[in-house]
């Protein structure tokens, strides 16, 4: 098993865990854009938002996000999918990123 994020999913990898539910994962970005960065992530490998078979994995992680933000009382934020490499995509496992607070580069 090659792919980084499903090492974090089978905790085989560290990661700041923020949520784990039976269809996704939430840990902090390594790397952060913005003072609040969080990849929300299926559990199942799925390449990217071109490759899935339904939008229903899309709609699971927004859904997640839109919980999260309600909890951890954030008002705005940024969603993100970059799809393949020249769309930004650098880790092949499907996730969507969450910004908010103070942002820095990239995005
Ligand atoms: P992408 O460019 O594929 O959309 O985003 C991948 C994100 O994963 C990047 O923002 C990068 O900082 C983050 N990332 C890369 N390696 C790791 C890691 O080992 N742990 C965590 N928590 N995030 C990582
Ligand atoms: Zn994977």
């Amino acid at each position: 098993m090659k792919c980084l994020f499903c090492k974090i999913i089978q905790k085989k990898e560290p990661a700041q865990i923020i949520e784990e539910k039976k269809e996704f994962i939430i840990f902090k970005d390594i790397n952060p854009s913005a003072s609040i960065h969080y990849l929300i992530v299926p559990k199942k490998h799925i390449k990217s938002i071109k490759s899935a078979g339904s939008e229903k994995v899309a709609q699971t992680l927004i859904r997640a996000a839109k919980k999260l933000a309600k909890r951890e009382k954030i008002e705005g934020y940024k969603l993100i999918f970059n799809v393949g490499k020249k769309g930004g995509q650098i880790i092949e496992h499907l996730h969507l990123h969450f910004l908010a607070g103070k942002f820095y580069t990239r995005f």
